[in-house]
């Protein structure tokens, strides 16, 4: 036996899934930066299901795969992470043609298939191969030994051959990624989250682009029920599961409220919740080190978000607010949150905060003069403060919901059993508040 019959005696390929990314390849000179972003991400989200490293290769990353390994919930996870654009589980074997014909033999070996087409790609030009050579090889072996028959048009499985300059990976079936920037390369956002369906898809769009999320959410305790805050909560935890770890800020927005009803005119209202709940992000953004405010706004959807009312928003404060969501009709939105997971829990029944004390028809042309006018008659700082104050944050962790023993507190339930992860942003924290 020569050398080479013998290491292919014990040929043993090794398990792997080959991750490849999309846009960004076009980053240009920054493009090691997203990738090392990307494998950062992916090595979070898989450690949990005991696969190995995920090692860079030439325009591709792979992730080791044991032979213990739960591929379907891999899958599953690899879904989640931004900057994927497709991914496949793979054997990777060095380049040469009886080990590639023997890895894509045992690559098909559990599927049924019908008909079938190879497809050689060289990862680049100097690579010493002929693809259309290998293919027909590879494919003649397929023929010969599992008597399927070739279909080039519109093959059933596809058996893809990835040849790099030393070894080859080898699979059958794609799995399409999520598209998107990894989490952590557009720098980090605060994002305003009710428990309706527009701000979740809104999040949603920044962790696409690369955003960490810091989320905010305005409660109306004590006078609605919990529900929007709870709704948060859930939806919050969908949404870390594109981060994997997020804070989430519960506000409490209902005596802030009652001051702007007993010094304004019902019309005005909204417009003014909504700057003093921008006001109240600004300052839990500085505290994150976020960039810029987000929210589930769309230009007209209703009268609160007319062209004049989102520029008197803007006023109220001097960071960004960013409106992934501006240009889109409502059945847009509702589709992009079926998608993702969160309408079934926007759909819920809940009171927001927001729909206190306002009349049917709020103005929808505020004048900012006039805004801030009524603005000072209050005081718009120690309003700001004193709600701040009374806020809690609360860290949610792959994805699990924090039990809100705040919730109760702040809610006057009784069950106030329930383990707590909210840390009070009272007077031990105030200092960064401010
Ligand atoms: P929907 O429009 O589906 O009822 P929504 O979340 O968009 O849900 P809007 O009344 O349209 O609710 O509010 C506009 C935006 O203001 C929201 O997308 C959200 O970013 C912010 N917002 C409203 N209410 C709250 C709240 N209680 N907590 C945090 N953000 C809120
Ligand atoms: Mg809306």
């Amino acid at each position: 036996m020569n050398r080479k019959e013998q290491s292919f005696f014990n040929f043993e390929a090794a398990p792997c899934a080959v991750l490849h990314y999309s846009e960004i390849g076009l980053k240009g000179r920054n493009r090691p930066i997203f990738v090392d972003r990307l494998r950062h991400q992916l090595e979070k989200t898989t450690r949990p299901f005991g696969t190995g490293r995920v090692q860079k290769l030439p325009g591709r990353l792979l992730l080791g795969l044991g032979e213990e390994v739960d591929w379907p919930e891999v899958c599953e996870a690899l879904t989640r992470v931004f900057g994927l654009a497709y991914f496949a589980r793979a054997l990777r074997v060095p380049l040469d043609l009886d080990f590639v014909c023997e890895a894509a033999l045992k690559m098909i070996a559990p599927q049924h298939i019908s008909t079938f087409r190879v497809r050689t790609r060289k990862g680049f030009e100097s690579v010493p191969i002929s693809t259309r050579e290998w293919n027909t090889i590879i494919g003649g072996q397929i023929q010969a030994r599992r008597h399927l028959p070739v279909n080039l048009e519109m093959p059933q499985t596809t058996v893809t051959v990835e040849a790099l300059p030393d070894e080859a990976i080898v699979y059958s079936e794609r799995v399409p990624g999520p598209g998107g920037l990894p989490v952590g390369t557009s720098g980090r956002v605060a994002a305003m989250l009710s428990g309706g369906i527009d701000s979740p898809v809104a999040a949603y769009r920044m962790l696409k682009r690369g955003c960490e999320v810091v989320f905010v959410h305005f409660h109306g305790a004590p006078y609605v029920s919990r529900a929007s805050a709870e709704k948060a909560l859930d939806l919050a935890g969908i949404l870390d599961g594109y981060q994997l770890g997020s804070r989430i800020y519960l506000v409490p927005f209902g005596n802030l409220q009652k001051e702007i009803v007993l010094s304004t005119a019902p019309t005005s209202r909204v417009v003014l919740y909504r700057r003093f709940m921008a006001r109240i992000t600004d300052r839990i953004a500085t505290l994150e080190n976020a960039k810029a405010i987000v929210t589930g706004e769309s230009l007209g959807q209703v009268a609160s978000q007319t062209l004049s009312n989102l520029i008197a928003i803007d006023e109220a404060v001097d960071t960004s607010i960013l409106r992934p969501l501006l240009g889109m009709d409502k059945e847009e939105i509702v589709s992009e949150a079926k998608a993702i997971g969160t309408y079934e829990i926007s759909i819920e029944p809940d009171q927001d905060c927001c729909s206190l004390f306002v009349p049917g028809r709020p103005a929808v042309r505020s004048a900012s003069t006039h805004l801030r006018k009524l603005e000072s008659a209050m005081k718009v700082e120690r309003m700001v403060e004193q709600t701040l104050e009374e806020s809690a944050v609360l860290e949610i962790r792959r994805g699990k919901r924090p039990q809100a023993k705040y919730l109760s507190e702040v809610f006057s339930l009784e069950n106030s059993s329930a383990s707590c992860e909210a840390e009070s942003i009272g007077s031990d924290n105030s200092k960064s508040v401010r």
